[in-house]
């Protein structure tokens, strides 16, 4: 009797030996990480942690809890070729994986993930300057500070995001929105070569030569994990930034937007030189019924921020001001995004944005999405500490625009602003998770009902995970079909389909 399932376990195990079969079985087939026999195959420098460890803990623990990968084994390469022994061994194994820089990934798809391998980054974060100055290799793991810290040290700086703990290569693959966008372009746009792990666990020079090139700017996380880049660098050129700030209180929100509209976006022609950065919040200190508005102007080669720029805000009302001088360097800490500041603690918070990106303010839907806002964090006190923020940072956009839409897949180089209403929560009470996503989803309503498209533009980075891939990678039907067709070529099994799946 016994015969039988030990039979029907032995065609079992062996039919799921093929990969072929193994695709097909799916769940049927037994996923078992051998986490000895992993590391077995992997460098002296590499790490593989189990559930219940330091390591572990310190290589899952991520910024947004909503909808996390379930981790089994967490492998830290050592070196570009752990990464993939790793990936072959997942292979192998049938089992899934997904690779993690900073952890701030928090697009709602990474939650498919189940019983793999996560492949943490970290050690892979050298970063070094090239002889002649004009590019840096950059480990695929490195986070933004760690990077502009060295360059600045060697009087060179390159586009990376806002934020001093996320990564290069989580945005950048993306594309990729920080201070520098104006003059240099995303920070996709700065890779000159890329070292990569495909699907089938090979390592491949990425570049302007391959046709996977193009869809590893804006489309990336869909193709494989890359282990290093090459990426532009720049002479340091105008190291002191300056910024002024302002507090309103919501009876200005029609006459702050149409002056940042009139006064700096100025439909996509906000100089490269200045920056704006605004967001509704509650501060009941000062304000228990209302949300607060603020908004910082940013000023590049400068000890005190123009009077052009900041005169017609002055003249509003603001309640309060501030201004500093400094470099470069403090932006990250200026705008909150600092490695000490709140957004860069994992304090298990669920973390959710509803981005939309745009041309210019509505003036109408910012007041009805502050009335809506002001309501919701009202009633429901858990989203008290939301933000609706206005452009995430207002980085002007010359340098993004100036290289052709049609030449990468990052999608939407034609708007001029990224607006993401921000629900941030602890977990607990019934029922917030389906509120956040109804207030998230109508905020964005109201924005998007103001542009008078019909398509939505959901940069992809901030997702919050239930858009159409259309919203993610554009809306040409050519972008779509681009797309299969290389994820069709290189990853056929679909291996890469956690950030935002393509396919
Ligand atoms: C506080 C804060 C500030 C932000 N500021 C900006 C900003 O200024 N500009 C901007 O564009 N975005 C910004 N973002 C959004 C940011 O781009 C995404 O959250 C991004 O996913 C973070 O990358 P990470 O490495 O920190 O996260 P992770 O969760 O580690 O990575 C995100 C995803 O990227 C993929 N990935 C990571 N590393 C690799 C690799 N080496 N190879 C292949 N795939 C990889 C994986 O699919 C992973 O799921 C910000 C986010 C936060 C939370």
């Amino acid at each position: 009797m016994e015969l039988i399932p030990a039979v029907a376990a032995w065609a079992l195990s062996s039919t799921c030996q093929s990969m072929v079969a193994r695709d097909w079985l799916g769940g049927i087939c037994p996923r078992r990480i051998d986490a000895e026999e992993l590391s077995l195959r992997l460098s002296s420098s590499a790490r593989v942690y189990l559930p219940g460890s330091d390591g572990f803990t310190r290589a899952t623990t991520r910024w947004s809890v909503l909808d996390v990968p379930g981790v089994k084994v967490a492998a830290v390469p050592g070196t570009e070729n752990d990464v993939a022994e790793i990936v072959r061994y997942a292979n192998k194994q049938n089992v899934p994986y997904i690779a993690v820089s900073g952890g701030h990934g928090a697009i709602t798809t990474v939650g498919k993930m189940q019983e793999g391998i996560e492949i943490w980054m970290n050690q892979l974060s050298n970063v070094e300057i090239s002889d002649d100055g004009l590019t840096a290799k950059i480990g695929g793991g490195a986070l933004s500070k760690s990077v502009t810290d060295t360059l600045w040290s060697a009087g060179k700086q390159t586009v990376t995001g806002g934020c001093e703990c996320t990564s290069i290569l989580g945005p950048g693959l993306g594309g990729g929105h920080g201070f520098l966008q104006a003059r240099y372009g995303l920070i996709g746009d700065q890779f000159v070569s890329m070292n990569v792990v495909l699907a089938d666990g090979t390592i491949q020079i990425i570049d302007k030569n391959s046709d996977l090139w193009w869809a590893m700017n804006g489309a990336g996380h869909n193709f494989g994990i890359v282990t290093s880049i090459t990426s532009k660098i720049h002479d340091i050129q105008h190291p002191n930034w300056a910024y002024e700030s302002f507090i309103f209180t919501g009876d200005k929100v029609e006459g702050l937007y149409d002056k940042i509209n009139t006064h700096l976006l100025k439909n996509g022609t906000q100089p490269v030189d200045v920056m704006n950065y605004s967001f509704f919040f509650n501060n009941p200190d000062v304000d228990p019924t209302k949300p607060l508005i603020i908004i910082f102007i940013f000023q590049e080669g400068a000890t005190a921020v123009d009077a052009t720029y900041t005169a017609s805000f002055h003249d509003l009302g603001p309640i309060s001001t501030e201004a500093a001088e400094g470099s470069y360097l403090d932006l990250p800490v200026w705008t909150g995004n600092g490695n000490e500041s709140p957004p860069c603690q994992k304090a298990g918070l669920k973390n959710i944005r509803f981005p939309i990106d745009i041309e210019s303010y509505h003036i109408p839907s910012q007041r009805k999405a502050y009335d809506l806002f002001a309501s919701a964090t009202q009633e429901i006190p858990a989203f008290n500490n939301s933000l609706f923020l206005k452009g995430g940072l207002t980085y002007s956009v010359q340098g993004v625009q100036s290289i052709p839409s049609e030449s990468t897949a990052y999608p939407f180089r034609g708007d001029n602003l990224l607006l993401a209403p921000f629900i941030t929560y602890a977990p607990g009470e019934p029922d917030l998770d389906k509120k956040a996503a109804e207030l998230g989803h109508a905020l964005r309503n109201i924005i998007h009902e103001g542009t008078g498209r019909s398509e939505m533009h959901t940069y992809v980075n901030y997702a919050y995970g239930d858009e159409a891939k259309e919203n993610w990678y554009g809306h040409e039907k050519w972008r779509q079909e681009k797309l299969l067709t290389l994820k069709n070529k290189y990853d056929p099994r679909r291996k890469f389909s956690f950030y935002a799946p393509i396919a």
